[in-house]
């Protein structure tokens, strides 16, 4: 009942709501999990008034403003004020926060899926697309037109009665069975850790990882300076180097048992959701007139169907299969040699170990030997430095802008010598109320020509008492690859919020981010960031060459593990609701021949894999867009290649086309308008080694 009171109060209290705030530096102190419930309320309860009086206006004055923005207003305020509390939930999740986010999740679900179920809307919208008033929209209003209609034909809204409600409830039971797998995810890993106390069991682990787990012992209170212990956990940063680096074959062992065992054991297991959030999409997707819910996902992605993504999963499988077998049986060749014992299968906590030996060994080249180059501030410092010149933009940083947690930092992007485009914060080391992974959000999209404010988090290598962060290389690609993302926000540059920035197809999404990452492997751009932390010098020659060389070892490895994910993620979504199979034999059968062979087998992913299963939709039937975006990135790429990559024409046109241009035009055609052209795969295959 809080929220009445609320509104009964007068506008001087009502400055004081702290998620309902649309300023460019939110109050993040005043968010407190108490304050969830009545701001929710009262945002929802507003939107509910905006949404009658749209249904309820004249049909016969029906304009552009009235329906399409009135309704787009109507929800933005929900959108931003859940946004701040999903992105808490994500960055500071508690006990408090956790609670009242599923109190209020089935409500805010349940008001999405309302506006598309709304049959007195949707004959408003619809009777607006049929009036004489569309002949006015400019070409942008009528992409957003028809974009609103797809919206609500693919939400239901042309079910009979008894359907609407029951995709309502679907809805609403999907919203909470992610939620409840995601939290297994983040309560699993944390439940685990695994404590040493004598140092010689650490042979082989780099000393960046030794010095991070000391210290994290000691924060847990575990061991003394004088008598050290050493924290592990299944966090990247701590898991990654132990898997790639520990001699001791045992503990590898079991740090792998720990890590693949999460979603599987109870009360973390993820099973059971699994099944029903699958069986829900299912009938979702029925119940919308589709085959399966790929088909219903993809229509209005560049894949258009399930069956043509799958079939891009399949080409690409057919094309490297050969590379792939071999590199394994190299793999196998190579630790019976260096074990003087007969060539036998792999066991899947030696992988990374004897590929990283191997990989040493052929390239001469020590990942461990760049990071003295990658600092983490010199890295912000070069990335800033580099998109300024593409995209003639310049970023500086706030230091007495209020964020989330002490660590995270706070930026303003600005025109070169000009106006104010957004802000951002980034939030950059692991903590254990945080989620793991690297990803962008946008917190605030501004109208045309207003500022938009959007934030970037990661889990990267902490600094250390005597260190900066020194990060990985693929660390490195990880800052640029969430950088792309925000300035495909920042930059955003069309008259309609709803299409704006991020807001595309998403096998085109990872197409700004992942072309940032090409910047970590030019010499004439890694000159200007990648700096020994200490002599201030340039990655050496040598080094360099070796790490180009490096690049492409077990490529095909590579390629075939993001292959399988995506090929389990389709099938699931396509064929698994017609077998007789249990889950764990049909992703095998599914997986026959793309995954490597081990001695020990290990369980499937399809436990821990949160792109697919912590959202309702997030990346279902959709992983394969990593790799459609990659045959994108590499493309585009080339013109850059060609041009000059530091060339700020290119830059200036990319921005143009594609980064400012958001969903204003079919994602094709924005490539095209870029490119001049389709788009092909072999750059993509030039660029992974496997042409
Ligand atoms: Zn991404």
């Amino acid at each position: 009942m809080l929220y009445r009171v609320i509104l009964n109060e007068p506008p001087t209290i009502l400055m004081q709501y702290s998620y309902i705030d649309n300023s460019l530096e939110p109050k993040w102190h005043a968010m407190t999990p108490a304050k969830v419930k009545p701001e929710i309320m009262h945002v929802l309860q507003k939107a509910q008034q905006k949404l009658k009086k749209i249904e309820n206006q004249d049909k016969n004055c029906l304009t552009y403003e009235s329906t399409l923005l009135a309704l787009e207003s109507a929800t933005e305020e929900v959108e931003n004020a859940w946004g701040k509390v999903s992105h808490l939930d994500s960055v500071c999740n508690s006990a408090e926060l956790r609670e009242v986010y599923n109190e209020m999740l089935p409500l805010v679900s349940e008001f999405f899926t309302k506006i598309f179920l709304n049959a007195n809307l949707w004959s408003i919208i619809k009777c607006f697309s049929e009036s004489s008033a569309v002949k006015k929209l400019s070409k942008v209003q009528e992409r957003f037109l028809n974009e609103v209609l797809a919206d609500f034909k693919e939400s239901g809204a042309e079910l009979d009665e008894t359907s609407k409600k029951r995709l309502e409830a679907i809805e609403a039971e999907l919203a909470q069975l992610t939620q409840k797998y995601s939290e297994n995810l983040l309560d699993a890993t944390n439940a685990w850790e695994l404590i040493i106390d004598d140092e010689k069991e650490l042979k082989g682990l780099p000393e960046s990882a030794k010095e991070a787990a000391k210290e994290d012992a000691l924060r847990k209170n575990q061991g003394t300076l004088e008598a050290p212990k050493w924290r592990f956990t299944l966090h990247a940063p701590s898991l990654h180097p132990v898997m790639q680096y520990l001699d001791n074959d045992l503990i590898r062992e079991k740090v792998w048992r720990a890590n693949s065992s999460i979603g599987h054991v109870d009360p973390y297991d993820n099973t059971q959701l699994i099944n029903q959030i699958l069986k829900l999409r299912q009938e979702k997707a029925s119940l919308l007139g589709y085959e399966n819910f790929a088909d219903l996902t993809l229509k209005r992605r560049m894949a258009k169907t399930g069956d043509n993504a799958l079939n891009f999963i399949k080409d690409l499988h057919q094309r490297i299969k050969k590379s792939f077998q071999d590199e394994i049986k190299n793999l196998e060749q190579y630790k019976a040699e260096k074990t003087k014992k007969p060539i036998d299968r792999l066991e899947p906590w030696e992988l990374a170990y004897w590929a990283e030996k191997q990989r040493k060994e052929l390239f001469h080249f020590d990942e461990e030997e760049l990071r003295p180059y990658f600092s983490i501030d010199r890295i912000l410092n070069g990335m800033f430095q580099i998109t300024g010149r593409l995209f003639n933009i310049e970023i500086k940083e706030l230091n007495n802008v209020e964020t989330w947690h002490k660590e995270v930092k706070y930026y303003r992007v600005y025109e070169k010598n000009g106006r104010l485009l957004g802000a951002f914060y980034a939030d950059w080391y692991p903590r254990e109320s945080k989620r793991g992974g690297a990803w962008m959000n946008h917190l605030l999209t501004g109208a045309q020509g207003e500022a938009h404010l959007g934030l970037i988090c990661g889990n990267m290598t902490r600094p250390t008492q005597q260190k900066p962060a020194l990060l990985t290389h693929r660390e490195v690609e990880t800052l640029f690859h969430e950088f792309g993302h925000l300035l495909h926000h920042i930059l955003g540059d069309i008259e309609v919020k709803s299409l704006h920035g991020t807001k595309v197809a998403w096998d085109f999404v990872e197409l700004p981010s992942q072309i940032l990452e090409n910047w970590c492997w030019e010499r004439e751009s890694l000159d200007l960031f990648a700096r020994h932390y200490e002599t201030d010098a340039t990655i050496p020659e040598d080094l360099f060459k070796k790490m180009l060389a490096a690049r492409t070892y077990l490529s095909a490895m590579d390629t075939m593990r993001q292959l399988s994910i995506a090929k389990m993620d389709l099938e699931l979504h396509i064929n698994y609701k017609n077998s007789a199979k249990t889950l764990d034999d049909f992703i095998d059968e599914a997986l026959n021949n793309y995954t490597p062979e081990y001695k020990t087998k290990p369980p499937s992913l399809v436990r821990r894999l949160g792109h697919v299963f912590a959202d309702p939709t997030g990346y279902a039937a959709g992983y394969y867009s990593y790799k459609w975006a990659e045959v994108l990135d590499a493309d585009a790429f080339t013109r850059f290649k060609k041009e000059g990559i530091l060339n700020a024409e290119v830059g200036i046109d990319f921005r143009n086309k594609i980064l400012s241009k958001g969903n204003s035009s079919p994602a094709e055609k924005l490539f095209r308008e870029f490119m001049g052209r389709e788009p092909n795969i072999d750059a993509l295959l030039k660029r992974s080694g496997l042409f």
